[in-house]
């Protein structure tokens, strides 16, 4: 690590490494700061490895960076990739590890500094540049960069440099995503299964949402081998103390979950054989932007001035009761668009965000998170964190068609094409 750079992203996750390998693509001095030991984030470390949505109204409308890694990994994995362009398929699988793997590679191939097992503990604005001290595992150590991307999902720089955040009452329920085996699915009595997790529930050995997203009893865990099945609370987990009661609500569910699956017929055997180290964190805050998306502008498609991406995802917001999900897809012919403005915290300089923390509301945020909107805003600051830092012009200031010649240079596709 230096003691000056160009741009700093902190999170290595779906967005920064978008922003990261934009950034140095385009020629900026990059250090990636990531608290975790691999990279991408809630797609690999909580393994939510199907980004959606590359296609929509019928066409591509996320490329750049995130296409370009999909498409190495199926290159490097040799299967086919997936036709999402038919619109049928809204989720594309990706192999988690070597997606990780060559995201490393492309991070390291745009010149960037790759810090893992670090965190920011400061960031100040002063004499018109970041400072910003790095928590590394042998201590605090200081740089400064002429722009920083906050990618931590969570808009923890963007909380440590003082600006507002939007930190909604209730937040959607997180997920702790594992892999059971030890049984046959197809042979498993559903109807006896659910009857039995009811009893469970009903004296306080299980809580419903142990075993499924709604009131539905174990058959969706099962069918799908303990993915993405569980749901549990998850209030200010944009913070250590809050994450940690995640984490460990998390593992106590799966606890709960196996001690009842392992005493019913057909299920003796039943054996979980991995967990995520991380629990998929849903929603927590989101700054208090330039600009904020409504869900009306989402859902009516608005192509705003400043728009630097696509975005397209039923509104999907998980229910934290246990009680399913309020989802409503978009009318046919509706792609969203992202605004600049909604990257940019309030009152901010030299500063952006990407990912699931946009300035959002609450239902449009529940469809503005999933993977390829942040993979498209993460190069989209990577694109403008790094022409701020070569022209000395605050992000706000850059003209929006520099910008978008940027993202096209790098094969993203932009707003009204
Ligand atoms: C259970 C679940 C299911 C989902 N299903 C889907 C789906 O099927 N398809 C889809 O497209 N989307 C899905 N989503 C949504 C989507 O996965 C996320 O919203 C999206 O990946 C968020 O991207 P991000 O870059 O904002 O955050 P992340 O990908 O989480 O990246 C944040 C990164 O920052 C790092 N970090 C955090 N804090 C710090 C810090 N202080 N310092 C340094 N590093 C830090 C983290 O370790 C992480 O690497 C799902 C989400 C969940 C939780």
């Amino acid at each position: 690590m230096k003691s000056t750079y160009d741009v700093i992203v902190t999170g290595g996750g779906t967005a920064g490494i978008m922003a990261a390998v934009q950034a140095g693509r385009a020629g900026a001095d990059t250090l990636l700061v990531e608290k975790n030991g691999m990279l991408g984030g809630t797609m690999t470390v909580a393994g939510i490895n199907y980004p959606a949505q590359y296609f929509a109204c019928g066409r591509q409308i996320i490329g750049g960076i995130g296409w370009e890694l999909l498409c190495k990994t199926y290159a490097e994995t040799g299967e086919p990739l997936p036709n999402a362009s038919s619109g049928e398929k809204r989720h594309v699988r990706i192999d988690a590890a070597i997606f990780a793997a060559l995201a490393d590679e492309a991070v390291l191939a745009a010149g960037v500094d790759l810090l893992f097992h670090a965190m920011p503990a400061a960031a100040r604005f002063e004499d018109g540049a970041w400072s910003v001290q790095v928590c590394t595992k042998t201590g605090l150590t200081s740089c400064r960069a002429k722009a920083l991307v906050d990618a931590t999902g969570d808009a923890n720089v963007v909380e440590l440099a003082g600006f507002d955040l939007v930190r909604p009452d209730i937040v959607q329920p997180a997920t702790l995503t594992f892999g059971c085996s030890g049984y046959d699915a197809e042979a498993l009595d559903y109807a006896a299964l659910k009857a039995a997790a009811d009893v469970a529930v009903a004296e306080g050995e299980l809580l419903g949402t142990d075993v499924a997203w709604r009131d539905e009893g174990p058959r969706g865990l099962l069918r799908k081998h303990g993915n993405n099945a569980n749901h549990l609370r998850a209030p200010d987990a944009q913070t250590s103390e809050g994450r940690s009661k995640a984490e460990i609500e998390g593992r106590k569910a799966l606890l709960r979950m196996y001690r009842f699956l392992r005493r019913q017929p057909g299920l003796e055997n039943f054996r979980i054989d991995w967990v995520c180290p991380e629990a998929g964190i849903r929603e927590t805050v989101t700054i208090k932007g330039k600009q904020t998306i409504t869900v009306s502008e989402y859902e009516s498609g608005k192509l705003y001035e400043d728009a630097v991406c696509y975005a397209s995802y039923p509104i999907d917001e998980h229910l934290n009761d246990g009680k399913g999900i309020n989802m409503r897809p978009l009318k046919p012919g509706v792609l969203p668009t992202i605004p600049r403005g909604a990257l940019l915290p309030a009152e901010s300089r030299f500063l952006l965000v990407a990912g699931r923390c946009l300035a959002s509301d609450r239902e449009a945020n529940s469809a503005l998170r999933v993977e390829c909107p942040c993979m498209a805003m993460g190069q989209a600051a990577g694109a403008m964190a790094a022409l701020s830092a070569r022209t000395g012009l605050d992000p706000e200031a850059l003209p929006i068609a520099d910008v978008l010649d940027l993202l096209r240079e790098h094969g993203a596709i932009v707003p009204g094409e």
